[in-house]
């Protein structure tokens, strides 16, 4: 890269950097930025004029180099000779591939028409939810005109493409005074001469949007508060979101598996609890990066926050099935010979008045972005309706949006969904050795994953080596209390929908000849692993069963619990105990689709917390051999002569739950490396 090349290159990013960093400018993932300048070209060695643009996908906060699109202007520019006309203007995203530059870079966004056709340096196009208020605002060209003057030229309603870029490109040369434009039922674009000049534009767009809603707005747009729909306090609140969202992620999974999030705050909770909200989120979301997320329409529970729970679930249920009729009719009405076929009729967005909001996607990043975009619909429809009506674009043009085949193609390129992924997975004693290797191993297939341990410390740590919120958090719970288990549970359904997937792993372990074995040795065993897993299966079953999506169960029991052995009375039948509840619970599951399985690991002692705090020196001890070779002594006792580490025991819990085991249930696998005397039979 030359110096030249690099000023504007550097200054594009740090633009965008700054631009991205606040959600006020843009929505997330939203928007795109570009500058044009010269470099030379490696091929004449004279220079060219250049175009950097954000290309397709990533956010404007965290844009790299690669993640622009560098293109010859003359050659896009000279794309306006072949344009076949806006009936066939997707064909121009295919020939913009032949007017890039060297190799590298992200791919052209549809939105590069948009930048390569005006004539100015630097261009900014940008989805602030002050922007698309007026955008969306039914009389939005008077408005436009009154907040900016001339300053800012309303562009009527288009679908993004070449012919967007044309109408851009020619409001500008008719308006040499303008500063940027706003874009009818979408956003704002702006411009300047220098990278500062253009975001200053786009920021005095914004900031004078925000101020003319906010001065000339009336007070209370979405209406006076309806009686019975303000906010539930907030314990009680979170308490019926976490009671009802498994259910609600289970009717939101009708045709595919998904995460959920929830959101509870102070915004969409006074949404919810005004006159006007049914209206408005029926007319659905406007912006195009919107309503892909979101659907159209988000599913809106129409009772009181305190109605009764079962008349909540039932009402959701009915209102699921009208939902999915609703989305289907809207395919059928729209729909042509060359549309791809319907994606799925489940909700993305499911609102709960004086509860919150619940999205969905494939992943937690995605559930959570819906969410986030419903907010930004949310602001839009506030500052439409505090100055005009909200009117977003028709739905024949959310239609073509939807399933426009640009999109669809987008949607064919993703790689494969993990094998887990759209699952969410509860382990607990994940803090530490063998549940931390199977919190990691799930995680890598794509689960979310709660990290469930009394060890509060190691399991933030543990949730934050697999990536932090959108792919593990981290539950305090002391697994032999009921209250623990089931906020654990809860914290899981608030932060991913539910749990598909428990894996009862906590454990501990003390070895003593039966008369050193102390009552309270007992029940200590038996406590933890005994009633630990029995309540995390009976919470476990429970949300499963709201879900209606099936599940796994999974105990990492023990050789202990078929061999029989000195000193290990309290160990070894609180582990036969595990054992048969993995049996009772196949048995009792299974016309759930639950299936229980179980894992007898032996000899891990690497990286266990068991063998390192005394129970490793103890047994190193009985064998005669030093504590830091019990591995390798455990090793030659088997038939394999390997040793096991935790990893070996994750891929047994991976084998029984990642798809290919799925006509298993009642099964116990060894991970010992082979110890005849813990034949199964
Ligand atoms: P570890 O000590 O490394 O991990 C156990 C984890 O469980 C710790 O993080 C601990 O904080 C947590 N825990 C203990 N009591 C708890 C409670 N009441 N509530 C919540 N969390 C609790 O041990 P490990 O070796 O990884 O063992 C994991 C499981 O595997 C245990 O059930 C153990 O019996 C079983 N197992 C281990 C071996 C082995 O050789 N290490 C062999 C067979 C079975």
């Amino acid at each position: 890269m030359t110096a030249r090349q690099h000023d504007t290159v550097g200054e594009l990013l740090a633009r965008s950097h700054r631009l991205g960093a606040d959600p006020r400018n843009t929505n997330y993932a939203g928007g795109n930025t570009s500058a044009k300048g010269l470099a030379a070209d490696p091929v004449t060695g004279q220079d060219t004029e250049l175009l950097w643009v954000k290309g397709s996908g990533g956010d404007l906060g965290t844009l790299t180099g690669e993640g622009l699109a560098a293109l010859r202007l003359d050659r896009l520019r000279a794309l306006k000779g072949v344009y076949p006309g806006v009936g066939r203007e997707d064909e121009m995203v295919a020939a913009f591939d032949h007017c890039l530059h060297g190799k590298g870079g992200a791919a052209p966004s549809i939105d590069t028409a948009m930048h390569g056709l005006l004539d100015a340096p630097h261009v900014d196009h940008l989805h602030p939810d002050s922007g698309i208020a007026l955008a969306c605002a039914a009389d939005g060209e008077k408005l436009t005109r009154d907040c900016f003057g001339d300053s800012v030229v309303w562009v009527p309603w288009r679908r993004p493409g070449f012919q967007l870029g044309l109408d851009i490109a020619a409001v500008k040369e008719d308006n040499p005074g303008a500063v940027g434009c706003v874009l009818g039922g979408h956003g704002i674009t702006a411009w300047g001469d220098s990278s500062d000049e253009c975001e200053r534009n786009s920021l005095h767009i914004i900031g004078t949007a925000a101020r003319f809603l906010a001065e000339r707005g009336r007070p209370e747009p979405f209406g006076p508060v309806l009686e019975g729909f303000g906010p539930l306090p907030r314990q009680e609140r979170r308490e019926r979101a976490a009671a009802l969202a498994p259910l609600i992620r289970g009717l939101a999974s009708a045709d595919r598996p998904q995460i959920g999030h929830f959101d509870d705050s102070g915004a969409v909770l006074d949404f919810l609890s005004r006159e006007e909200h049914q209206r408005l989120a029926a007319l659905g979301t406007s912006c195009p990066d919107h309503f892909l997320r979101t659907k159209v329409s988000p599913l809106v529970l129409d009772l009181p926050a305190a109605a009764p729970l079962e008349e909540a679930e039932a009402r959701l249920r009915e209102l699921h099935e009208e939902y999915r009729e609703g989305y289907r009719a809207y395919y059928e009405r729209h729909a042509g010979p060359d549309s791809p076929p319907m994606r799925g009729a489940d909700p993305a967005v499911v609102l709960v008045p004086g509860v919150g909001m619940f999205s969905f996607g494939k992943d937690k990043q995605t559930a959570r972005v819906a969410g986030e975009f419903y907010l930004n619909a949310i602001n839009v429809m506030h500052g439409a309706e505090a100055v005009s009506s909200y009117s977003p674009i028709p739905e024949s043009e959310k239609f073509r949006i939807e399933y426009w085949e640009l999109e669809e193609a987008k949607l064919r390129r993703m790689p494969p969904p993990r094998p887990l992924a759209t699952r969410v997975a509860l382990v607990t004693g994940a803090a530490s050795g063998i549940g931390r290797a199977i919190a990691h191993r799930l995680s890598a297939e794509g689960a979310c994953v709660v990290v469930a341990d009394r060890n509060t410390q190691s399991a933030e740590e543990v949730a934050a080596e697999l990536g932090g919120p959108d792919k593990a958090v981290a539950a305090a719970v002391d697994v032999t209390s009921e209250e623990e288990i089931a906020a654990a549970f809860r914290a899981a359904a608030l932060a991913f929908g539910g749990v598909d997937l428990v894996v009862n792993n906590a454990g501990i372990s003390l070895s003593r000849p039966l008369l050193e074995t102390s009552a309270d040795d007992w029940d200590t065993q038996h406590r933890i692993m005994a009633r630990g897993s029995f309540l995390a299966s009976r919470e476990g079953a429970r949300v499963m069963k709201a879900q209606g999506l099936g599940g796994d169960i999974v105990y990492i029991a023990s050789k202990n619990g078929v061999f029989a052995g000195p000193d290990n009375i309290a160990y070894g039948a609180a582990k036969a105990d595990q054992a048969h509840q993995v049996r009772l619970l196949a048995a009792e599951l299974g016309e759930l689709g639950i299936r229980v399985n179980g894992v007898n690991p032996d000899g891990v002692v690497r990286g266990s917390g068991i063998f390192a705090g005394g129970w490793g020196a103890q047994r190193a001890a009985v064998y005669g051999v030093p504590e830091e070779k019990l591995g390798e002594f455990y090793a030659q006792r088997t038939l394999l002569k390997r040793e096991v580490l935790p990893e070996h025991v994750a891929n047994a819990v991976f084998a029984l739950t990642g798809g290919d085991l799925s006509h298993t249930t009642g099964l116990h696998i060894p991970v010992d490396a082979g110890v005849p005397a813990a034949f199964l039979r």
